[in-house]
């Protein structure tokens, strides 16, 4: 195993270097810090536990689905929620 840079493990993973900072301070990286440097092991894996990829139950029809850290329902359901609110607004504006 080698160590390398903060600097470098961002730019291998196409990261931003202030996110990756942002993540070794707030512990999420096992990272450490030599002096004024960020080290970490280049075989780290990258743990984005938001951005992508969550599985997520929808509260409506039971399914599970993968979706953004933000989604409540699956795919199907926002679909079909979309089309009754925009069913419902064109109601009121009668
Ligand atoms: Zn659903």
């Amino acid at each position: 195993m080698s160590e390398i840079t903060l600097r470098e493990y961002a730019l291998r993973h196409g990261k931003s270097l202030s996110n990756m900072y942002n993540k070794a301070n707030a512990g999420q990286l096992n990272a450490r810090k030599a002096g004024s440097i960020w080290l970490i092991d280049e075989n780290e894996p990258d743990v984005d536990c938001r951005s992508t990829g969550v599985d997520k139950i929808c509260p409506r029809c039971g399914n599970h689905f993968v979706g953004s850290g933000r989604a409540v329902y699956c795919p199907d359901c926002k679909k079909e929620l979309n089309r009754q609110r925009a069913a419902e607004y064109r109601k009121r504006q009668k």
